[in-house]
């Protein structure tokens, strides 16, 4: 869909999205390659201690026919529900295929979550079907009551009496025909993170994948490259891991390195990125601040040709770390688990400017507005707003049409998120509404406070937060994680106040320095402030 046009404002310009009749995920991501070259590789798994064992198309498409048809045998029907509960490996895929299949939807989840969080989310999408692990089995065992819909559980570590054993399914051998589906069919329920308060589900038709290929080529620098070789520490579950690298990744031919990890461990991602050749990364920027800390980072010798960074600001400190360390130019993308990858730099076309998050992805209209719903102007800050029709654009919230509703003036999508837009289209986050902190007057986004603060030599990770005061309305909090070899004391808490006082303003810089061991973040990496707003 993208022309060959390397000339992005003639390529935003000249975009127009050409959707097929006929979409579907299995077809997308697996069936597509299995038919033309069955051993191509679409996986490489690592597994602790033992080298990368690769993992067909043919593979895929075999194991998930089977996997399809023995799921299809037990009741399970198109429109359906079915939960992913798995780290990152073949059954994720297999599953994912499989489920597609039977125009079955897939709710990704994270084993992150602990069991309250996952029987939320089984409940609120009434899923009837769940592929897990082990872990998952102990996780569902220990729901204070199990969803009412949940008929069908199948273990990749065996059946017992309450899960079906996921190989001997397999073994069964069957084989179905592909239900026939339009890219407009839902086809993902994806949780969003729960930044802000309970987790929604957002239902996506297929098309969503569609959506993300053309910005993909671009920020990974026209992908796919002969050698291209992809990898995400993100959980697979989340709509980064899921859509900002796996799917698009299969769909391009291009091999995905699979870990299975719980914790991120930024010294094993440079030594895996080393290890498994991966050349193109989708990295979450709490896990490129986290690799900062990393000394020497070119011991491990990782060789990267792309990266992708999204979810929070990527910052400058961050952005010129990552080309000395990384040696690449990382181009950050904006968007949301509702609707992704509308906003992006691309290097590779001449856009990327430290500090902004890029310009809107061709094929996607962005557009800036104030409370009132009018246009703002270069430099007026004011909400992000994402014009429909979009492929990438969600179905709607999964029973909540009111939420939905709520959500869009006319065609436009409201994010929630504030930004401003330079004279030459540049796009700046400021923040999200909920985390804009008012002091003395002043409007002020925790982004730019905290890009300052991690530029502190003691600091790890930081945010800044809004605390209620009676003078100012609010003033600049912030809550700093150290790096290893610093301890906290009220010295220390002095000269990180000064340090963004002499380099922002005296209105933007933290009067209160709390420090804390670890900060409260989401399972894709997001400093959840909500929580540190809350801390007296
Ligand atoms: P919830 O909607 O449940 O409160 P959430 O908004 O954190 O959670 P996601 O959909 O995973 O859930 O995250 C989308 C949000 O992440 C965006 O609305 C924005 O606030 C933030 N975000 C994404 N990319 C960037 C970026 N490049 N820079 C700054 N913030 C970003
Ligand atoms: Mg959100």
């Amino acid at each position: 869909m993208l022309p060959e046009i390397r000339d992005h404002a003639r390529l935003s310009a000249e975009f127009r999205w050409r959707l097929p009749r006929r979409f579907s995920i299995a077809e997308a991501i697996c069936d597509r390659w299995a038919t033309r070259e069955p051993d191509r590789t679409a996986l490489l798994l690592k597994r602790p201690g033992a080298a990368l064992e690769p993992v067909s198309y043919g593979a895929l498409r075999a194991a998930s026919q089977a996997l399809a048809a023995a799921l299809a045998k037990r009741g399970l029907r198109r429109g359906d529900r079915a939960a992913v509960l798995l780290p990152q490996g073949a059954e994720v895929v297999t599953a994912h295929v499989a489920l597609s299949r039977l125009g079955v939807v897939v709710a990704p989840l994270a084993l992150a979550f602990g069991p309250d969080g996952i029987a939320y989310r089984l409940g609120d999408c009434d899923a009837r079907a769940i592929v897990t692990n082990a872990e998952g089995l102990a996780r569902l065992r220990a729901m204070a009551a199990q969803p009412p819909g949940l008929e069908i559980v199948v273990s990749v570590d065996g059946g017992d009496g309450a899960a079906l054993d996921y190989a001997g399914l397999i073994a069964e051998g069957g084989a179905v025909e592909d239900e026939a589906l339009t890219p407009d069919d839902p086809a993902l329920m994806i949780y969003t993170s729960g930044t802000a308060g309970a987790p929604k589900g957002a239902l996506h038709g297929g098309r969503v994948l569609l959506g993300h290929l053309p910005g993909l080529r671009m920020t990974h620098e026209f992908f796919p490259q002969p050698g291209d070789r992809a990898w995400t520490p993100a959980d697979w579950a989340w709509a980064g891991g899921l859509l900002n690298l796996l799917m698009p990744a299969l769909h391009y031919g291009v091999a995905v390195v699979a870990q299975p990890a719980t914790k991120f461990d930024p010294e094993a991602a440079f030594a895996l990125m080393a290890e498994a050749g991966v050349r193109n990364a989708f990295l979450p920027p709490t896990a490129l601040r986290l690799m900062a800390g990393v000394p020497n980072p070119e011991r491990f010798g990782a060789k990267l040709r792309s990266a992708v960074a999204a979810g929070e600001r990527l910052g400058e400190a961050t952005f010129h770390w990552a080309r000395e360390a990384l040696g690449v130019t990382v181009n950050e993308v904006y968007g949301q688990t509702e609707c992704n990858y509308v906003l992006s730099s691309a290097a590779g076309l001449g856009v990327s400017k430290p500090g902004f998050i890029g310009k809107p992805t061709p094929g996607h209209v962005v557009g800036l507005f104030d409370d009132d719903g009018r246009p703002c102007g270069p430099d007026e800050p004011g909400e992000i707003c994402v014009r429909r029709p979009d492929p990438i654009l969600f179905l709607g919230y999964w029973n909540r049409p009111e939420a939905t509703a709520e959500k869009f003036r006319g065609d436009w999508w409201r994010t929630g998120d504030q930004a401003v837009m330079d004279h030459e289209g540049y796009v700046r986050f400021v923040g999200r509404d909920d985390d804009v902190i008012t002091t003395s007057g002043y409007r002020v986004g925790p982004g730019e406070i905290e890009d300052c603060l991690s530029r502190h030599p003691a600091v790890a990770l930081a945010a800044a937060v809004g605390k209620p005061d009676a003078l100012r309305t609010e003033i600049v909090r912030a809550f700093v994680q150290l790096r290893p070899g610093f301890a906290p004391s009220e010295a220390l808490a002095g000269d990180i106040s000064r340090f963004v006082r002499e380099r922002l303003s005296a209105h933007e810089y933290p009067r209160e320095v709390t420090f804390v061991d670890e900060l409260p973040l989401t399972t894709s990496g997001k400093v959840i402030r909500r929580q540190l707003r809350d801390r007296a």
